[in-house]
């Protein structure tokens, strides 16, 4: 009977950690999310039901056979697998799903230890104060080169300008309560950009900032051409401005062409037409190049259609470390 109101008076918690290829880095940082859950636990903010979750993204290494092991011998951690790489929201999704109905709060974060993990008591004490969401947010940025840190910080104005609600310097480090996840459910596009997203549900939120570390051992997965491909599917996955930019474009380059029709008539008539193809070929090219830019953009959003009419599943859940192997005989 006690045990039972202790567990309607703390919340469960489950963190939700995505990884990929993370062979070198979950034996070092596994032991540090574990320590934070027990602190956690032992200072009554969370119910002693709570667990860490490990998603493999399909990983080619051991990354599997670590979660498994660490899941056999300690009952605070638990692990899924997808059934192949999705990639980081994919996973992260898949874990939030999961944890959905078993959880009151939720906290992603990556498992590499560039967010500081002792962040997350402040997380979960504004959770008790009554957010509903919170964003961890970076307060600075000293260890990432200065390419990435002019890359991020340029994405995050980029996203803005296009019409996406980001917070500033925040990624994929948050808390959000099943309630929130229980609506964010309902959202059931394909093309998932989480930090755009959640803001989308709404709902009471707060902020907590951390320092960002290296990452612990391992490499980053998120080299340029990813992370260009990251802003432009968060981009048109969550707004059609570009769009409209390509729309007052082409109307602005066609008052201009027609301004060249006009002259171009006025110096026929006054028979001084001027045989150079030079200016034809510029202005060629520069159409052309617009409209296959233009065409490209447009193209890119009816590939996003394409897609969300499919309905194909957003992560396939291959095995999970509570559940005997999925493999057995009929025989
Ligand atoms: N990750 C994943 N699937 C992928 C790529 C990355 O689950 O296809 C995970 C990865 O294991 C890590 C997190 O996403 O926990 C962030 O990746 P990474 O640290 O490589 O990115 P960075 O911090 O350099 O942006
Ligand atoms: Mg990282």
């Amino acid at each position: 009977m006690q045990e039972e109101k202790a567990a309607v008076g703390k919340p469960i918690l489950w963190i939700v950690i995505p990884c990929y290829n993370e062979e070198a880095v979950l034996p070092v940082t596994a032991p540090l999310f574990r320590k934070e859950l027990a602190e956690l636990m032992n200072t009554g903010r969370v119910s002693g039901k709570s667990r860490i979750l490990f998603v493999n993204d399909g990983s080619r290494d051991r990354t599997w056979e670590i979660i498994r092991d660490l899941a056999a011998g300690d009952e605070h951690f638990i692990g899924i697998s997808q059934s192949r790489n999705r990639g980081h929201q994919n996973a992260v999704l898949a874990g939030l799903m999961e944890a959905r109905e078993k959880t009151d709060i939720t906290i992603s974060i990556d498992c590499d230890g560039q967010d500081d993990i002792t962040a997350m008591g402040e997380m979960v004490d504004a959770y008790l104060e009554g957010a509903e969401v919170v964003y961890g947010v970076r307060s600075k940025r000293d260890t990432d080169s200065f390419f990435k840190r002019f890359t991020a910080e340029g994405f995050y104005r980029l996203m803005n300008r296009m019409g996406a609600e980001l917070v500033f310097n925040h990624a994929d480090y948050r808390l959000i309560s099943s309630r929130v996840l229980d609506s964010f459910a309902d959202f059931h596009e394909v093309n998932i950009f989480l930090r755009g997203l959640i803001p989308l549900v709404g709902y009471p939120s707060a902020q907590v900032s951390y320092e960002r570390a290296e990452r612990m051992a391992g490499k980053s997965h998120y080299p340029l051409g990813k992370m260009v491909a990251l802003a432009f599917d968060g981009v048109t996955s969550l707004s059609v401005r570009p769009i409209a930019v390509i729309t007052g474009f082409g109307f602005a380059v066609s008052v201009v062409g027609f301004i060249g029709i006009l002259w171009a008539l006025i110096m026929t008539m006054a028979s001084r037409a001027v045989a150079g193809w030079a200016s034809t070929v510029c202005i060629i090219c520069f159409l052309g190049g617009i409209q296959l830019l233009s065409l490209g953009v447009i193209g890119q959003y009816v590939g996003k259609i394409y897609m969300e009419t499919k309905q194909r599943p957003r992560y396939i859940i291959s095995e999970r470390t509570w559940e005997p192997s999925k493999r057995h005989y009929k025989g």
